[in-house]
Order: structure tokens, then C-alpha cells, then sequence
């Protein structure tokens, strides 16, 4: 069947579009049908048709809705377009250096060849949509991509804390005062940072597990 606001492909007898969340009537022909049961396997959209009784041994999980424990889900994909802008104005890094090269005046330097540059970021993200009860939840093995990935990116700001850290050493040694407080504050910003990530990413964790025991069957 097909959907009636938006003519989008739905599971029989699904009472919610994916695509649009519109809710669909039932045809009395349809209601009286006895369809199979279908069940959507991970990421991939494959349908399978449901087993009455599903072995204890087989370590297929399929997912069901947290709300209503549905089975009849629909996978929808939804895309975040950030444009950030970078450059343009003030750049430490080259005002630094200009400091090493040419004295206090080579802070100027920092306005030197500096061009705005716009770039696009997307993001997407994959969620379930019950036909039954049109409830939306995230799907796990595309959330679980996205913790790993800030977790590798909290990793890496750790060893750029060191690094400041360690930088901020080494130019006090060499008497780049200047540069030493730089790297001390960027190190000290880092530390501030680190612990509030830390946080953020097991709320998520928790978060991901609480939705993974509800919406998981073995
Ligand atoms: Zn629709
Ligand atoms: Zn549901």
C-alpha cells in the first residue's frame, strides 16, 4: 500500500507514514486480509517474514516499538544542514607568529591574508517509525556510529591537552613567554571542556541503553 498524503511505500495495514506521519484509514478490504507479519532487520530495510516461534538459539534481534511493541517499522533518514562560516576576521595563529618573527607589531599579521571560506556540514540520522502507533525512536546501529565517533573525538581532546600542555613547557623553556601563555590557557580551556564532554556522552550512553532494552528482542 501506498501512502495517501504523500504516496510513499508503507508495510500493509500500517496506520502512520514514515515519511510524512500522516495517518492512514483502512480500507475495509484491507482490514479484513490477513497479512504476514513483517519484521525490519538493522539497517539494512530487509524484510523477513515472522516466525512463529523463534528459536532460542538464534541471535537474530529484532526490533520493536518502545511505546506500543509494535514490529511493523519503517526506517526514515533525517538530514541536518549546518553551514558554518570559518575565517575572515582575526587569526591567533598567524598573529602568533607574527609576534615570534617581527616583535609586538607582527600581531598584526594576524589580519593578513585572511579569507572567509563557508562550508557545508550534514549529518544524518536514521530513526525507526512505528506504523502502529506512529511513535519515532532512534535507530541503534546508526546511534551507535555517532557515540563512537565523539568518543574518539573526546580521545583526541585529551591529547591536545596534553600537547598544550606540553607546549606551553617548552616555550617557557625556550622563553616564548608569550606563546607559553597561549598554549597554558588553550591547555586550561581543555581541561574545563573534557569533563563537560565526558558528561554529555554517557547521558547518550545511558540514553542508548535505556532505548536499546526496550526496543530489542532476542
Ligand atoms: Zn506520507
Ligand atoms: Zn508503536
Amino acid at each position: 500500500m501506498y501512502c495517501r498524503n504523500c504516496g510513499n511505500k508503507l508495510p500493509e495495514g500500517a496506520r502512520f507514514c514514515g515519511a510524512c506521519g500522516a495517518e492512514q484509514k483502512q480500507s475495509m478490504v484491507n482490514a479484513d486480509e490477513k497479512q504476514p507479519e513483517t519484521v525490519y532487520q538493522g539497517m539494512t530495510g530487509k524484510t523477513v517474514e515472522k516466525q512463529d516461534v523463534i528459536s532460542s538459539d538464534s541471535e537474530i534481534k529484532s526490533v520493536k516499538c518502545p511505546k506500543c511493541g509494535g514490529k511493523r517499522l519503517q526506517i526514515m533518514t533525517e538530514t541536518d544542514t549546518h553551514v558554518k562560516t570559518s575565517g575572515g576576521g582575526y587569526s591567533a595563529t598567524k598573529g602568533c607568529f607574527g609576534w615570534l618573527i617581527f616583535g609586538p607589531f607582527g600581531l598584526l599579521c594576524g589580519n593578513c591574508g585572511s579569507k572567509q571560506k563557508t562550508s557545508v556540514d550534514t549529518t544524518n540520522k536514521t530513526y525507526w517509525v512505528c506504523s502502529d502507533c506512529g511513535n519515532k525512536f532512534r535507530n541503534l546501529d546508526d546511534w551507535k556510529k555517532e557515540i563512537e565517533e565523539k568518543e574518539k573525538l573526546a580521545n583526541n581532546t585529551m591529547i591536545y591537552c596534553v600537547l598544550a600542555f606540553i607546549a606551553a613547557f617548552i616555550c617557557f623553556a625556550i622563553r616564548f613567554s608569550f606563546l607559553a601563555w597561549i598554549m597554558l590557557i588553550l591547555g586550561i580551556v581543555y581541561v574545563i571542556l573534557i569533563p563537560v564532554g565526558k558528561n554529555q556522552l554517557n547521558q547518550e550512553k545511558e540514553e542508548y541503553k535505556k532505548l536499546e532494552y526496550e526496543s530489542t528482542e532476542k
